[in-house]
């Protein structure tokens, strides 16, 4: 990508020939016409490949300089990069305090004969002595879903590089307009594109980008032979949603920096966690990130967890729901999920698009709710 991300995404897969329709088409065909030794350029099965993955994976792979790989899901896109980068590495270091669902995938891949380790990431020492325990898989999430901790990508994958260990960062929180992890070292991205990648809430779609080829090729051999595919509809959708995508995420961090900054001096608020507010997370989020700190945030509450469900049931804007990233914003008592590690009383927080003042007011109006 040789031009802004805003100028390559409204472009990125667009056909330029006399007759290219505006957009690129859904092609919803199980099968192309095709006979003979399959070659790689042309489309045979679409389980091997689809003709709408191709512009949605030109766009995310150029926005970081790499090639991607689209899958049904971003856990389904987590399992296959596992189970490809832990081919000859059993063991698999993984966040206290990242998604919960790459733990327990972790957990449940155990007897099949990978190794996890759950570690605090900002214990760089403690990453190394794990690390020079054997070969390795580094994962890292930053900031993190959903106490967004920020870790040093550069320094964990200096310290990966040292030992032979492949880092991974799931950038689905910043995504690649707002954070370049390849850039820093890692050997691969994965991005849950249901969230404010595609932006819109409707749809469950994963992707990975890495600058290896050979990774690239076992991705996309998993995906093959495993089947965790796109669908042509959703394919479609993430492009349309993709391209506004450093607007969106520009927008929604601003918001988001506003609310973590009144939440932090509201009476009934003990802990907000947020890269962008004045602390020591911010020098280091500022240096790897760039146009803002994300839509997610989150806080502690102080009361138990029928408060806090009692705040989120309150508003009238932000609406109780997982999941987040959408131009719509959403709230939930985190712990509300029987596999999340966090306190009780943590409400998380994705900031849309609507107005932030408005935002304000509800949650101003949520928060003077008692139960
Ligand atoms: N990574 C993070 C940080 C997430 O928050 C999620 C989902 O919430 C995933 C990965 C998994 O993505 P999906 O729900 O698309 O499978």
């Amino acid at each position: 990508m040789d031009v802004d991300p805003t100028t390559w995404l409204a472009r990125a897969g667009d056909g330029t020939e006399p007759g290219a329709p505006a957009v690129p088409p859904i092609v919803a065909a199980s099968y192309f016409i095709s006979q003979g030794v399959p070659d790689a350029a042309s489309f045979h099965y679409a389980r091997n490949s689809q003709p709408t993955w191709q512009p949605l994976e030109e766009a995310l792979g150029g926005l970081e300089d790499a090639s991607a790989t689209v899958f049904a899901s971003g856990q389904a896109a987590t399992l296959a990069l596992i189970l490809a980068l832990t081919e000859d590495r059993p063991r698999l270091l993984m966040p206290t305090d990242g998604y919960y669902n790459a733990r327990q995938l972790a957990r449940m891949l155990e007897p099949r004969g990978i190794e996890p380790a759950f570690i605090d990431l900002q214990d760089t020492g403690q990453v190394e002595r794990v690390l020079a325990g054997g070969p390795a898989v580094l994962w890292v999430e930053s900031p993190t879903n959903p106490l967004l901790r920020v870790f040093d990508l550069a320094e964990l994958a200096g310290i990966a590089r040292g030992h032979g260990a492949p880092m991974v960062v799931d950038n689905t929180a910043a995504t690649a307009v707002l954070q370049r992890p390849l850039d820093l070292g890692a050997i691969a991205c994965l991005c849950s594109l249901t969230k404010a990648a595609s932006g819109h809430s409707d749809l469950i779609l994963g992707a990975v980008t890495t600058r290896d080829r050979s990774l690239h090729d076992r991705l996309a051999q998993w995906r093959t032979v495993a089947g965790g595919i796109a669908g042509p509809f959703e394919s479609w959708l993430a492009l349309r949603g993709l391209r506004t995508l450093p607007l969106r995420i520009a927008r929604q961090s601003e918001t988001a920096l506003r609310l973590a900054g009144w939440l932090a001096r509201h009476p009934r608020v003990m802990t907000v966690h947020y890269p962008g507010l004045e602390g020591p997370a911010r020098a280091l989020a500022e240096r790897q990130m760039r146009g803002g700190f994300g839509p997610l945030l989150s806080f502690e509450l102080d009361g138990d967890a029928a408060a806090a469900d009692a705040v989120v049931a309150a508003s009238r804007i932000i609406r109780p729901a997982t999941s987040f990233g959408g131009v719509g914003s959403t709230w939930e008592r985190r712990g509300r999920w029987s596999s999340e590690t966090v306190t009780e009383s943590l409400i998380r927080v994705s900031a849309g698009i609507e107005s932030p003042d408005d935002l304000i007011a509800d949650l101003d109006r949520a928060l003077a709710t008692r139960r």
